[in-house]
């Protein structure tokens, strides 16, 4: 590309960098560059935060009404040219393309979502208990937003932000991923196309220890909405402490799924085997431990491994839109794959299928590991102790479901849960005692728009989603009124 790419939004024009700075974007599945875009340099980031602090009244100060209907809009462009932003993730990213267009297809509904949402947002009233007073607790927007999103779902993760923020009267100056900036660019430009007023949402993309960072300390942001790895959001809340700014942090998990004795394995095992492997489990609430009760233990192992082999792992996700999985993001994400299994072997475990890169020169210029699973593992393996992120399934084998909880809840993180089993007293159980923002009950995703999501222990703090999620981009403020009898 011979001119400098115009791919910062700030206050509603599309502009270059002003150093004219820019970086590319590469395809992890055969390392091409996909596009050039610009790196914005910190005076273009000020920009976009004063632009966003400029247009806060204007946009908070809109009925709801109209909000969602400049959301609705947006999201109808965006349907229109679904197919396009879907396409531009699955090269970005590497998923297959159906993946790509469930996610873009679920971003749309969370924007429809919330744009109602904010229609019904209330306040309470009531009468005072000192002396003749009335107080109602208005709900009012907290004002300029930091978004900064991973390379994963970079357009769901985004729109779990979007949607209540603007529903509730935010405006935003959003950071999308180095990894994978191109298709929630396309997201942010239905946006701009449904004629958003000027400001309201601004996009600067660059690395997030330099245009991250200043949209993090600059006092111009009030909250800070950010998914993302457990080291960078630690650092990130500090930071924000310092300014007492909101935070919803979600970073990374280690998702246990407990197999009782009495579960239906025709659904356990095809569960567990999408939630291990699908996005090549590269998802916050990928399964990463598995924990079988001894009685169905061997049939477990046996028909998991069996499936895991026979998933297809796709070079060219366009081509394949329907392969269980694609390359996984860089170098770096397998290295830590590649550290996990040597350190479990190292320990004691075995594998069972995969365990190394495909072969093949489909395979030869990208990111690639196999759907691998281990057994014979222990809680001292870094494979049970940290997050993977990649398409690894350590197995465990457990007597009592008291003891399957316990080992569930041997991490450090707490963002989702699974448990597979027949009988009400062990699901009530385990879903009370594990300790996670999320459990799902004979599903494997604990993923639902009305519902909040969000971790417990080093899986962050915070919810989004559900009514929890709408709350965290308003404060609540109390009006106390004294009325006497008139005179
Ligand atoms: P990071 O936390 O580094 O990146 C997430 C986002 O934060 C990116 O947009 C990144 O920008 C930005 N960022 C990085 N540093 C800062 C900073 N100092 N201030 C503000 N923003 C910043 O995660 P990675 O992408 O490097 O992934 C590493 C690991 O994190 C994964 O292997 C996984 O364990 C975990 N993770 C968890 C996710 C989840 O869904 N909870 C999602 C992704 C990762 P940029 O990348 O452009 O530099």
């Amino acid at each position: 590309m011979s001119q400098t790419p115009q791919t910062l939004l700030i206050n509603g024009e599309w502009r270059a960098s002003v150093d004219g700075i820019t970086q590319e974007v590469n395809n992890p599945a055969n390392g091409t560059v996909i596009q050039t875009i610009s790196q914005a340099s910190t005076a273009d980031v000020v920009a976009a935060l004063e632009a966003a602090d400029a247009a806060f009244p204007v946009w908070a100060g809109m009925s709801a009404r109209d909000r969602a209907r400049f959301m609705h809009d947006a999201m109808d462009i965006f349907r229109a040219n679904l197919d396009a932003a879907a396409r531009l993730l699955t090269l970005e990213h590497g998923k297959p393309l159906n993946d790509s267009i469930k996610e873009c297809r679920y971003s749309a509904d969370v924007i429809d979502f919330y744009a109602e949402e904010g229609r019904r947002i209330d306040g309470t009233h009531f009468a005072g208990d000192l002396g003749p007073t009335h107080s109602f607790v208005l709900r009012q927007p907290v004002g300029v937003v930091a978004a900064i999103t991973p390379w994963n779902f970079p357009v769901d993760l985004l729109a779990w932000k979007l949607g209540p923020g603007l529903a509730a009267g935010c405006t935003f100056v959003i950071k999308p991923p180095s990894e994978a900036p191109l298709a929630a660019t396309a997201f942010v430009r239905a946006f701009a196309e449904a004629g958003l007023p000027p400001g309201v949402l601004n996009v600067v993309t660059g690395p997030g220890g330099s245009v991250g960072a200043e949209m993090v300390t600059n006092p111009l942001s009030r909250k800070i909405a950010f998914t993302g790895s457990t080291a960078t959001g630690l650092w990130i809340a500090e930071q924000a402490a310092r300014q007492l700014k909101h935070v919803t942090l979600e970073l990374g998990g280690s998702a246990p799924f407990v197999v009782c004795d009495d579960a239906d394995l025709d659904a356990a095992v095809p569960d567990a085997l999408r939630r291990a492997y699908s996005h090549t489990g590269q998802i916050c609430i990928s399964v990463n431990r598995i924990f079988v009760q001894r009685g169905v233990y061997e049939p477990f192992v046996e028909r998991f491994t069996a499936a895991a082999s026979k998933l297809r792992v796709t070079a060219d996700g366009l081509a394949e839109p329907d392969a269980d999985m694609g390359p996984m993001i860089n170098a770096k994400a397998i290295d830590t794959v590649r550290q996990h299994v040597a350190d479990a072997l190292e320990r004691g475990a075995t594998v069972t299928t995969g365990g190394d890169s495909p072969t093949g020169p489909l395979y030869a210029n990208g990111y690639f590991y196999l759907p691998t699973v281990l057994t014979g593992v222990h809680r001292d393996m870094r494979v049970m102790q940290e997050e993977t992120f990649g398409p690894l399934a350590p197995i465990a084998v457990f007597d009592t479901l008291e003891e399957g909880v316990k080992m569930a809840n041997d991490s450090p993180y707490g963002l989702a849960a699974y448990v597979y089993t027949a009988d009400l007293d062990r699901a009530f159980y385990a879903a009370k005692h594990i300790r996670s923002g999320g459990v799902g009950i004979n599903i494997n995703d604990i993923t639902d728009m009305r519902g909040p999501f969000g971790g417990m222990k080093m899986s962050g703090t915070g919810r989004e989603l559900g009514q929890p999620g709408m709350d965290s981009y308003m404060e609540f403020k109390h009006v106390r009124l004294r009325h006497r009898a008139p005179r």
